[in-house]
């Protein structure tokens, strides 16, 4: 592969070329860029390691750029960062790490580039292209990262048991990167894993749920769980969805295992939806199958209510993974709640009081419900399969004709709390929530049409019989 062509591209390198030839500085592209240049990736983060002071360097590069570019310097870390356009580039001197044993914090010393990058996490992440006059644009791959990067491998360059145990946070990336790249993880760096897996308890909630999301993002996630779930890192930090896996037998009855059925709503998602929270949702559909499990000698395996005990475990759940407490928290919530109710619609007897009560529980996630549904049906049975997600064609029709009619999925109350406070002489009190829920169920039995004449209509009659009189007001 040609990197001087790509160097010779963009003038930031041949701006940072010149900085470092000014300041008699060996510098070099590191890291993820080079292994995403490899792989055609496109990538807007650059590290740059030179021999001596990055922050000196990064002075000199915005030098070069008439100091158009700001530079912000981090002392503590020896490090600065220099923002260009919509690249970050990031300068830093080579370093290197001791771990001991009593301490995680690595003691971290001026370093060779070979040190530097001895001390990165895997082979395609340790490769260096060279800045410099003598060799421009040639690489330098002591680890042989080019051959892993060809043969799909995660690897790490030294003993992966000395790199786990120093810095858990590794194991994680490992599991990520075979994600989001489709890599294999070499034999002896996964059996480190393994080995290493409890150490992750020293990681703390919040870089774990970054990496989780990045692999919950890729196109095909499953890959990513079973990684974590072989390894045993899934253990450490999500005990319910570890619970979801396994068979039981009894009278040669069994049911599905879950972990996987999850994992496949999981995939099947994916393909329709890049949202985190949809995907979020299908993971935690069925989270609540393994506590509501029982056997029924008549019927089998069931998990009566899973879904409103699932939706009870979303917030604790949410909170110790440090994901948002916010209404992406609620969304998730909802989509675990209502993701049988669909499946009730199915009939064709169904009237639409139903749907419209589906409408007015959905309101505007009516169709990311539907998506997680669909996703839902993973039989072997291919006919099965076009059969139900014929059935939810029909359901997601009969939907659309009840919402012309009724326009129940942003229900507003045709009447208001204030209105009818006014029109009978109350303070806010219990009789007025009464009075509005009588007028939503009768909307949603389709007793009455949702328009404010109708619902006035009725809410004089609520009134009479609990012995309401509406207060004229005197003239003033
Ligand atoms: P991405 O941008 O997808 O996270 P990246 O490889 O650029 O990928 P960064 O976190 O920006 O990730 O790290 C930059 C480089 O620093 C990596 O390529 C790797 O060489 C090194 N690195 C990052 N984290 C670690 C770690 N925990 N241990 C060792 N080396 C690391």
């Amino acid at each position: 592969m040609n990197f001087k062509s790509h160097l010779d591209e963009f003038e930031v390198f041949s701006k940072v070329a010149q900085a470092a030839l000014n300041l008699g500085l060996e510098t070099y592209l590191v890291g993820g860029y080079v292994r995403d240049l490899i792989l055609k990736r496109n990538s807007k983060d650059i590290d740059f390691t030179c021999i001596g002071s990055g922050i000196k360097l990064a002075e000199e590069v915005a030098k070069q750029f008439d100091y158009h570019v700001p530079v912000s310097v981090f002392k503590n870390f020896g490090t600065a960062m220099v923002k260009l356009e919509d690249w970050e580039l990031e300068f830093v001197g080579a370093r290197k790490e001791s771990y001991r044993l009593e301490s995680r914090k690595p003691i971290v010393e001026n370093g060779t580039l070979l040190e530097d990058l001895e001390r990165r996490d895997f082979t395609i992440n340790a490769m260096a292209i060279s800045l410099n006059q003598a060799d421009f644009g040639s690489i330098l791959d002591p680890f042989d990262g080019l051959v892993d990067i060809k043969k799909k491998i995660i690897r790490t360059p030294l003993d992966p048991s000395i790199t786990f145990s120093d810095d858990p946070f590794r194991m994680l990336r490992a599991i990520r990167f075979a994600a989001q790249l489709d890599f294999d993880i070499d034999p002896d760096t996964f059996f480190a894993i393994t080995e290493n897996a409890s150490r992750l308890k020293i990681v703390s909630a919040e870089r774990i749920i970054v990496e989780l999301n990045k692999i919950i993002l890729v196109k095909k996630p499953s890959y990513g769980f079973k990684l974590l779930f072989a390894s045993k890192l899934l253990h450490e930090f999500f005990p319910e969805m570890v619970d979801l896996q396994g068979v039981d037998s009894v009278d040669d009855k069994s049911h599905k295992d879950n972990f996987y059925h999850t994992l496949q709503v999981l995939d099947n998602v994916c393909q329709v939806s890049d949202d985190l929270y949809l995907r979020w949702a299908a993971i935690l559909h069925d989270i609540a199958k393994p506590a509501t499990k029982r056997f029924n000698p008549k019927v089998g395996w069931t998990f009566h209510g899973h879904e409103d005990k699932g939706a009870r475990m979303v917030p604790e759940i949410f909170r110790r993974l440090k994901l948002p407490m916010d209404d992406r928290m609620k969304y998730v919530q909802k989509l675990v709640r209502l993701h049988l109710r669909p499946i009730a619609l199915v009939k064709d007897e169904v009237t639409d009081s139903a749907l419209r009560r589906l409408l007015f529980d959905a309101g505007d996630d009516i169709e990311d419900l539907m998506k997680l549904c669909r996703a839902d049906v993973t039989s072997k049975n291919n006919k099965k399969v076009k059969r139900y997600l014929e059935n939810f064609d029909r359901v997601d029709q009969k939907l659309l004709e009840v919402e012309e009619k009724d326009q129940m999925r942003n229900f507003q109350p045709p009447i208001s709390g204030e209105e009818i406070m006014e029109i009978f002489n109350l303070e806010p009190s219990k009789i007025v929530g009464e009075i509005k829920e009588e007028i939503k169920e009768a909307i949603l039995e389709g007793k009455i049409h949702n328009n404010p004449i109708e619902a006035r209509e009725l809410m004089f009659s609520i009134a009479k019989k609990k012995g309401l009189e509406p207060q004229n007001k005197s003239p003033k």
